[in-house]
């Protein structure tokens, strides 16, 4: 089958390998379609022996049941289903409470990271990984299970702050950004403030309910306050989908205080925490820092219903298998709004 896979460390390329064989309690998944996260891109860029390659990439999937492998009972061929895409030990502590992408054995484990995922024709899932999605098309199906599945997640979190007539910005508006500002206007009454230096990701926030947007630039805290207030007023909730250091500064400047940041994006930019003391505090008083990852299956389990409600539905750029290695390099390039998604 053609699969797109990390070769060595940086390089990803179209080759062809055996389909594989789902085992015992697996599921043997034909590819529907799978999104091109901008994590693809750290992992491609992340030191040698950080992942390991080759690897079939690819970890926002959606497909048919293809074959069941011994053991498997509540899935047929030709059933279709979202992938959740984290493998915790299913032992420890976290795990037993549902909270798999806690895992205190497994850092980061799961289908396209420490193993083959969904860039192929095929791909092998354990079967306690699937969850039905219905006559939702796949399209549709794979950018739930991580674009909009962490958004989701980190507003979980954030939920006590995200109280009626209160702010939320959303910093970064691409696969996930633009998932989360549907995920607020969906389930929750706050006013929501979009932030990219993209005037085309800004249009797409303002399609989706975003009730006020700013192009990132030398005044954007000023921008930002000017809507949400100066300190010790500001956000309630930041949700960084960028991470980096100018986004980070931006968060700390315009939350509130007791307010939340959720440092989501992962573009490797540093939060100083240092409390009053010192002349100017990094950080209001009161406010606490996250760091979310991923989410839960049942948190899946709500965003597929959301999807099914039509009231999340990914901005799709559908690119064809051998394009992979092209939609990856416009992401890189920021030149993806929304979400691409490979049909193999
Ligand atoms: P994306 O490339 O689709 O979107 C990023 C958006 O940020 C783009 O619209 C871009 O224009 C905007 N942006 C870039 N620099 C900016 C800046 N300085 N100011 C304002 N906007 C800026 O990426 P994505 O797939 O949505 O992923 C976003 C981040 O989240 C990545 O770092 C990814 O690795 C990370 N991620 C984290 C988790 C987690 O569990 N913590 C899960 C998935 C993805
Ligand atoms: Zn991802
Ligand atoms: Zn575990």
């Amino acid at each position: 089958m053609r699969a797109v896979r990390m070769t060595a460390p940086g390089v990803l390329e179209q080759v062809e390998v055996p389909a594989p064989d789902a085992g015992p309690g697996e599921v043997l998944l034909r590819v529907g379609a799978v999104g091109a996260c901008h994590s693809d891109l750290h992992i491609l860029d992340a030191r040698a022996g950080m992942f390991p390659t080759p690897i079939t990439l690819g970890h926002e999937i959606a497909g048919t049941v293809d074959t069941i492998g011994a053991g498997v009972t509540g899935w047929s061929p030709g059933d279709r289903a979202a992938v959740y895409g984290i493998i915790g030990c299913g032992r420890c502590r976290a795990c037993l409470r549902g909270l798999e992408n806690q895992c205190r054995v497994v850092a980061v484990g799961g289908i396209g990271l420490s193993r083959d995922g969904g860039l192929a024709e095929y791909v092998v899932v354990p079967a306690s990984r699937l969850l039905h999605i219905g006559d939702m098309e796949l399209e549709q199906a794979a950018p739930l299970t991580d674009a909009a599945l962490t958004p989701y997640h980190a507003v979980e979190l954030a939920r006590p702050n995200l109280r009626p007539g209160t702010s939320c910005v959303v910093i970064g508006i691409g696969g996930l950004g633009h998932m989360a500002v549907q995920i607020l206007v969906a389930t929750t009454a706050v006013r929501v403030i979009a932030v990219d230096t993209s005037v085309a990701a800004l249009d797409l926030a303002t399609r989706l309910g975003a009730h006020e947007v700013v192009q990132a630039g030398p005044d954007t805290v000023e921008r930002i306050r000017a809507t949400v207030g100066p300190p010790p007023d500001g956000a309630d909730v930041v949700l960084d989908f960028v991470g980096a250091d100018p986004t980070l500064s931006t968060a700390r400047q315009v939350v509130a205080t007791g307010g939340r940041v959720m440092l989501v994006g992962l573009a490797g930019g540093t939060l100083p925490v240092r409390p009053v003391a010192d002349e100017p505090p990094t950080l209001p008083l009161e406010t606490s820092v996250e760091v979310p990852f991923w989410g839960t299956r049942a948190e899946l389990q709500e965003v597929i219903a959301l999807g099914r409600a039509r009231l999340l539905q990914a901005d799709v750029q559908i690119f064809p298998l051998e394009r992979a290695p092209e939609a990856y390099e416009l992401l890189r390039r920021g030149e993806i709004h929304g979400r691409a998604v490979i049909v193999p």
